[in-house]
């Protein structure tokens, strides 16, 4: 829609009309489906048996990290987020349901975004990952639960720590609050970006002995990629 008062531009190059416009939704490219762990292209985004020793069963990825994810991202955290949001999800449903990834999100399914450390929030004002997640529990009709884990020990920004401060966190970077509400349930996690699969991991490890997938926006193509073409 265009208002005439406070036109909207689009993030990348400015367009009027959509803070995302039709042709730089173009240009992100589809990722391919893949297992997360050895990043081979891998049918219905199925972590293969072998490299499956942490637990998530399948991670989907919407599209390749580039330029433009880097720039929507950017503004995604810090401006227009609740607008930028819903169109992020819109994209992402189209993408959930013309790849067939949807088929795994059912009425039983739980949506646990991945949660970020409460000062951030604070900071921001809004947890991106969980935007997302409630808009894609009110198209898929399942539930979404945002107070299952919680993030503990990861006090500064991760730019702000140190190598050691980085190591002496360990694995336990997420803390079950609610243990009940997630037994015998089929868990998919929400989050934006997934780059080497360590924080879903953890989180997986957190939320051991569940069914385990995940959804994520973007991903940085694998170094071999080339071999794949
Ligand atoms: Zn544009
Ligand atoms: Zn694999």
């Amino acid at each position: 829609m265009f208002d005439l008062f406070f036109p909207t531009y689009c993030i990348n190059c400015g367009r009027v009309g959509s803070y995302l416009c039709p042709w730089c939704i173009k240009k992100l490219k589809n990722a391919l489906p893949e297992c997360y762990v050895c990043r081979k292209v891998s049918n219905k985004y199925i972590t293969h048996d072998e490299c499956n020793k942490d637990g998530l069963d399948r991670v989907f990825v919407g599209w390749e990290y580039s330029n433009i994810s880097k720039k929507i991202l950017g503004q995604y955290k810090y401006r227009y987020a609740y607008k930028i949001s819903e169109i992020l999800s819109n994209i992402l449903i189209q993408r959930l349901e013309i790849t067939g990834f949807s088929k795994n999100i059912t009425p039983n399914t739980l949506l646990i975004p991945i949660p970020i450390h409460s000062s951030h929030e604070k900071k921001r004002g809004f947890n991106q990952s969980l935007l997302l997640a409630t808009h894609l529990s009110k198209y898929f009709k399942c539930r979404m639960n945002p107070n299952i884990i919680k993030r503990v020990g990861d006090h500064k920004h991760q730019s702000q720590q140190s190598v050691k401060d980085r190591l002496s966190m360990g694995k336990n970077t997420f803390e079950v609050i609610r243990n009940l509400e997630i037994l015998g349930e089929d868990i998919m996690l929400i989050d934006d970006v997934i780059s080497t699969g360590t924080t879903l991991n953890r989180a997986c490890n957190t939320l051991k002995g569940n069914k385990i997938s995940a959804i994520t926006l973007f991903r940085g193509k694998p170094h071999y990629q080339y071999l794949r073409e």
